[in-house]
């Protein structure tokens, strides 16, 4: 991914793999949102391909350049640095709209409100409440989002990503700005959506988390892959040491 004389992501080579939770680190402006926006169709990369390989076996779904509704579409929903919700809707309602894009309910069933529309709406809250129960929101459902604290919002927006039924799901930062009593039950969280054989990437600054969650660790510096592998092989590899620390470390 090219950015005028700034080459962001520079010849990049990732796989996340399903049922595990890969991490994505590297020290500030590495490149690790600008691979989060390139993934999810926000930014079309200069050049390269993303492709997502359906559990089913058929052929490979090329990303690229797909609209980021139409990748959330094919499978990868994402959270966001910077909290990105509806603030003037409920909780229970911010959940729903993930949804959307598993639901058929057009503009005239909205109007007229037919069988099939109801039936289908009944079935949105209740997947939505259930995903509230799984994320400790359910009795905050009625409250506008903007009232929820901070680590809340944090969860609010898994929730919402979880409710379009994604095979990836892209975390950046989740753990930012939580209390370590919220940082653990989001441990506990991430595992349980990676057991049930979502591929998960996440990209975070907190290095204790990123150690006790992560299967495989991506490590990026300069927009390049610096190294890769289990926890303890990145903890003591030496280039990953020199990009955080500086070279005398
Ligand atoms: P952080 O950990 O601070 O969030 P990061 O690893 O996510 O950093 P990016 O935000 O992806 O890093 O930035 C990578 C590089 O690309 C930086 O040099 C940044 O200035 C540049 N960059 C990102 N987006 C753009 C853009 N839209 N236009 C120009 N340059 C950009």
């Amino acid at each position: 991914m090219q950015f005028g004389g700034i080459r962001a992501l520079d010849g990049l080579d990732l796989c996340i793999r399903q049922g595990e939770i890969t991490a994505l680190i590297g020290p500030n402006g590495a490149g690790k949102t600008t691979f989060f926006n390139c993934v999810t169709g926000i930014y079309k990369p200069t050049s390269g391909q993303i492709q997502l390989h359906l559990p089913n076996g058929n052929k490979a779904v090329l990303l690229n350049g797909l609209a980021p509704h139409k990748v959330t579409q094919a499978g990868l929903a994402r959270t966001f640095q910077n909290i990105r919700l509806f603030p003037e809707m409920t909780v229970l309602e911010n959940v729903m709209i993930g949804r959307h894009c598993r639901t058929n309910a057009g503009l005239l069933g909205a109007i007229f409100r037919d069988r099939k529309t109801m039936q289908e709406e009944r079935e949105t809250v209740a997947r939505a409440f259930a995903l509230l129960e799984k994320t400790g929101l359910a009795t905050s459902a009625d409250e506008l989002a903007k009232n929820l604290p901070y680590g809340a919002q944090r969860k609010l927006e898994i929730a919402r990503a979880l409710a379009t039924e994604p095979l990836v799901l892209l975390l950046d930062e989740p753990a930012a700005g939580m209390n370590p009593q919220e940082t653990v039950e989001l441990d506990r969280l991430i595992c349980e959506i990676r057991n049930e054989g979502i591929a998960i990437l996440l990209i975070e600054h907190d290095m204790k988390l990123v150690m006790s969650l992560s299967d495989h660790i991506f490590v990026m510096d300069y927009g390049k892959k610096i190294a890769e592998g289990k926890p303890e092989e990145v903890r003591r590899n030496t280039a990953v040491i020199r990009a955080y620390l500086g070279e005398e470390e």
